[in-house]
């Protein structure tokens, strides 16, 4: 006779397999998409599970919690523009940290001894999900907008020390003392102000690696639940989340050529008090004819992709203005910046939609010695992951990150709709060098032109 328990367990490991199987397959972008599906069934599989549990109770209200959440996630998913998608995720994020640190509050304030290694792990994994919570919550305010500014003050950080200390040793009380309500409660609250006190001042610049780190906190905190709850998915997938993440976070903060202290601690993407460099000269515009002729007899040109490509959605002409001239004999190729865009991994979604080749697009480190025998760099609709303000001006916030060099080409054309900043919000030098040209327009719009040029030529 086959237990309850082993079909759970069975159920869970079907699941672990499922979200391992689509994290491997989300790896690439042609097989991305089939990834969400596996890593989604994965979830379907350990939800419902969740129901054969016994002693659940109160199956209505698990029904409507996941109706009302289910709906909410669709009608968000189907929203969300791709452009809007690291919000999105920092909400999500937010919620999953969440969940995990209502799991630990449902154990702690149920009183129940569990013992020195789960009572510190419920601890643990209550507090990390409460921060991942609150934090991810600033975190989406600034980046839909909602939130203008960081939030700074003297002392800030020895402010937010002196509360992480507060909050770990609530914690340590609760485990060793079996503390009443009002400690927990007040040892939660901590926690949450912790949260916002140590997102607030983290510039908008650096929010996709503060989000990342608040995705494998959550996967942290999921996963320490995980071992209180005895629940095999939920450490697996803890786990994973956990891992994903930190690589993730890493890899973010090595594009940007910070430390994750540095990203942490020291306001990143506001005003450097220094002034930065001054930006001379004019920008030339060029008109759509004269970008034709010069690319369709050139012998290589490097594509650079950005924010204000994904906002125009001109990868499909973009490709095919890039078919157009491989067919005359040019040399072709996308130059990718591991930030570019919005969210990780971006310009390579975009581009892998428009079935653009894998070979013809390269990552930074391999393009970048090619720019100086490039005949013509085009740019369209990037800003800061070309400006040499990241090479050669101490002064500027950006200083330190590694950039295109777009500079080096022999020409440089540049697609955007007018004298609009970056991410950033700083001004950039590259448009205004003498061998470089701006086509001014929607990105969408400019690739089209150039294609009929191109055409008529
Ligand atoms: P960017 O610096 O944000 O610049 C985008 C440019 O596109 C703007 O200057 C804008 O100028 C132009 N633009 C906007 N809409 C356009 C349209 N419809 N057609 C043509 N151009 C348009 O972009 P980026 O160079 O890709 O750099 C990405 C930035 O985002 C970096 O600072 C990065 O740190 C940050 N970031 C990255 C991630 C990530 O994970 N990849 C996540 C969040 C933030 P106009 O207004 O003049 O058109």
């Amino acid at each position: 006779m086959i237990s309850m328990r082993s079909v759970i367990e069975a159920s869970y490991f079907i699941a672990a397999i499922l979200f391992i199987f689509g994290l491997k397959r989300m790896s690439s972008p042609v097989t991305a998409r089939g990834g969400i599906v596996w890593a989604g069934a994965g979830m379907v599989v350990a939800t419902l599970v969740s129901f054969l549990h016994p002693g659940m109770g109160n199956y209505m209200l698990m029904m409507t919690a996941i109706f009302i959440g289910g709906v909410l996630a669709w009608y968000s998913g189907k929203k969300v523009a791709m452009t809007d998608m690291p919000q999105m995720i920092a909400l999500y994020n937010g919620m999953g940290g969440g969940a995990a640190a209502a799991i630990a509050a449902v154990e702690l304030f149920g009183g129940e001894d569990h013992g020195l290694v789960f009572g510190t792990l419920a601890v643990l994994g209550g507090m990390i999900g409460a921060v991942s919570f609150s934090g991810s919550l600033v975190a989406f305010a600034k980046l839909q907008g909602l939130m203008k500014r960081s939030f700074r003050f003297p002392g800030q950080q020895v402010f937010n020390l002196l509360l992480l200390a507060a909050t770990l040793a609530t914690a340590g009380y609760i485990v060793l003392a079996h503390a009443d309500v009002n400690t927990i409660a007040i040892f939660f609250v901590l926690a949450l102000i912790l949260g916002v006190t140590m997102t607030l001042p983290i510039g908008g610049a650096d929010m996709p690696v503060v989000i990342s780190l608040y995705n494998a906190l959550t996967g942290l905190a999921v996963a320490f639940e995980g071992f209180v709850l005895q629940n095999a998915a939920m450490i697996i997938a803890g786990t994973v989340v956990g891992a994903a993440g930190s690589l993730l976070t890493q890899l973010m903060a090595k594009a940007m050529n910070r430390s994750l202290a540095n990203v942490l601690f020291s306001g990143f993407g506001e005003e450097s008090g220094e002034a930065s460099e001054e930006v001379s000269g004019s920008m030339k515009p060029i008109e759509a004819a004269d970008v034709a002729v010069m690319m369709a007899f050139a012998n290589k040109v490097l594509i650079i992709p950005g924010y204000g490509m994904a906002v125009a959605q001109a990868q499909h002409k973009v490709w095919e203005l890039t078919q157009l001239l491989k067919s005359r004999g040019v040399d072709v190729k996308f130059a990718i910046h591991p930030v570019a865009g919005r969210m990780p991994g971006h310009m390579n979604v975009l581009l892998a939609e428009a079935v653009v080749p894998y070979d013809i697009i390269y990552d930074e480190d391999e393009i970048n010695p090619e720019f100086p025998t490039a005949d013509v760099a085009l740019i369209i609709g990037a800003n800061d992951v070309v400006n040499p303000a990241a090479r050669n001006d101490p002064a500027s916030p950006i200083y330190g990150m590694p950039i295109l060099n777009a500079d080096y080409a022999k020409n440089v054309i540049v697609i955007k709709r007018g004298q609009g900043t970056g991410f950033s919000g700083i001004e950039n030098a590259l448009f205004f060098l003498d061998h470089t040209r701006m086509l001014y327009g929607d990105g969408q719009a400019m690739a089209s032109e150039l294609i009929n040029e191109v055409k008529a030529l």
